[in-house]
């Protein structure tokens, strides 16, 4: 059971917490969740381009990693499209056009979530849309 959160500065406590990138050298934790954030035509993505950014950004989970972001506005982005491509390459067949989720219940459900809607009609309640 999940008790009341409170948010502060960033922080919700007890649970999980927010920061920037630069905010975690030197960190480590169990789950990081990381949105690129940047999604544009113009391949513009600011200091991601640099690989010090990405090798912070891989480096502090200990047990899983979920980013959340736009590839096609890295891989196009002049300045660091390269390093970006040979990372998506790397994660060939880990990434996908939503997020992957698994009913506990029933292994072999597996769906992409790519609305929020998805949350309902493809896991409502945490499940599947399966019989128990
Ligand atoms: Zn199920």
């Amino acid at each position: 059971m999940v008790g009341a959160i409170s948010v502060t500065n960033g922080q919700i406590k007890g649970l999980m917490e927010s920061r920037g990138i630069d905010n975690y050298q030197g960190e480590e934790k169990d789950i990081v969740i990381a949105s690129l954030v940047r999604s544009n035509n113009k391949g513009d993505i600011g200091f991601m381009a640099q690989q010090q950014r990405l090798n912070v950004l891989l480096s502090r989970a200990r047990n899983g990693l979920i980013l959340i972001g736009n590839a096609k506005t890295f891989q196009n982005s002049p300045n660091g499209g390269e390093l970006w491509t040979k990372f998506f390459d790397l994660m060939k067949g880990r990434i996908y056009d939503g997020l992957p989720v698994v009913c506990k219940q029933h292994p072999h459900y597996t769906k992409i979530l790519k609305v929020p809607q998805d949350f309902d009609t493809e896991c409502p309640d945490g499940g599947c849309a399966e019989p128990w």
